[in-house]
């Protein structure tokens, strides 16, 4: 029986699974475990076989599996494709954000694009599939994964899944994974990674009517900040550069620093954001800059830093290209351009590409209509889409 991929994206849109982006928040529409509960029940029904991973309370990943002529133990190739439950927040938006509506061939909702929209595709993909002959065909395992927007832990989960060999769906490494992302029907082959992390400088409180007596943390801050403008717009562009990424960048994005207009601050935080090029290791990245730090902040001024909260090492060209060949291809057999291209944003694909698992981003609708007020999918690019993965998953690679 065909699923519907309008009526299955309707469905995941109208069940909130909003990452909460590492706030503390409570209610039923923050985190993933409707949609898995959802997703679980869907995979039931059709008789697919299902594996959850607690990666944290209420988190889950679910994998769904369709079984090839030949086991991936055995030899035979096994391909995982990959789409976040989560979606971003809901604040802002001009639109109700969990009643999907279709209009001017677009459905309207939060996740639409980023990525309910490439759920359903898959999903309904996986059902096509499913009705054709199992001879020549690979094993497809869905990766339904948790916690994309705020730091890939979902993914960085399944990759510990399928090297301890204790996951009956995930037995080893997948031969290809394909990460649904908006990307317009085109193949990505190459993101950036990215490292962010808090810095401290440290003073002494005093009453601010005698400063003299403390040591104020924001003035030492802005001798930091000084230093790490230097590195973003001197240093960064100059380390390497990429064909389809660009350059490596440094941005600072947050401040926070005292506790009243009349106390001397002790304590400065802000936090750094380094976007590193595929390839590039992002723990390095952080050790680079804090060096430079070391070097050109005056000695007297006393900041420390933070392991990262984030670090990705990006999407690298160097082991995909079989697999980018052969989705693009298809891609071009139904109407789409099939254009191997680099994206400045970063995915699911960041945590397998640096194992050198063959790794491509791909996916129905813009990233230029991922996370905003009026968040849509166009429904041609869905269909198109889930073509597009039949005909990609329905044989073997070369
Ligand atoms: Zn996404």
């Amino acid at each position: 029986m065909p699923l519907d991929v309008v009526e299955i994206l309707a469905q995941l849109v109208r069940i909130p699974s909003v990452n909460p982006m590492g706030k503390e928040v409570e209610g039923p529409e923050f985190f993933e475990h409707a949609v898995t509960a959802h997703l679980e029940q869907l995979a039931h029904s059709r008789g697919w076989a299902c594996e959850r991973q607690t990666v944290a309370p209420l988190r889950d990943n679910l994998l769904i599996s369709l079984p090839g002529e030949i086991p991936p133990q055995d030899g035979g190739e096994l391909l995982m494709w990959d789409a976040h439950q989560d979606t971003v927040p809901i604040e802002g938006m001009s639109i109700p954000p969990f009643e999907p509506n279709i209009a001017d061939g677009k459905l309207y909702g939060r996740g639409a694009c980023d990525i309910k929209g490439g759920l359903a595709t898959m999903l309904a993909a996986l059902a096509r599939i499913a009705e054709l002959p199992q001879r020549g065909r690979p094993t497809i395992v869905l990766a339904c994964t948790v916690n994309e927007e705020h730091g890939y832990s979902g993914a960085r989960a399944l990759t510990e899944l399928w090297a301890t060999g204790k996951s009956q769906l995930l037995p080893r490494r997948p031969d290809g994974i394909v990460v649904l992302e908006p990307t317009s029907l085109d193949v990505v082959v190459a993101h950036k990674g990215v490292s962010r992390w808090r810095c401290h400088t440290h003073g002494t409180a005093a009453h601010s009517s005698n400063p003299a007596a403390g040591v104020n943390a924001i003035y030492a801050m802005a001798r930091v900040l000084d230093v790490l403008e230097i590195y973003a717009n001197e240093i960064a562009p100059t380390l390497a550069e990429h064909p389809l990424v660009g350059q490596p960048t440094l941005s600072v994005g947050t401040i926070r620093g005292g506790i009243s207009v009349n106390t001397v601050p002790d304590q400065c935080t802000i936090e750094i954001d380094r976007r590193v090029l595929p390839g590039e290791d992002p723990l390095a990245a952080q050790e680079a800059v804090i060096t430079f730090l070391n070097e050109e902040v005056h000695e007297s001024v006393r900041h420390s830093h933070e392991r990262p909260f984030i670090h990705s090492g990006g999407l690298s060209e160097a082991h995909n290209g079989a697999l980018a060949r052969r989705l693009a291809l298809a891609a071009r057999k139904h109407g789409a351009s099939g254009q191997l291209i680099g994206v400045p944003y970063g995915t699911n694909g960041s945590m397998y590409s640096p194992l050198a698992v063959p790794t491509v981003v791909f996916g129905p609708g813009s990233i230029a209509q991922a996370h905003t007020a009026d968040e849509w999918v166009e429904l041609a690019q869905l269909e198109a889409a889930v073509n597009i993965l039949v005909e990609f998953g329905a044989s073997r690679g070369e």
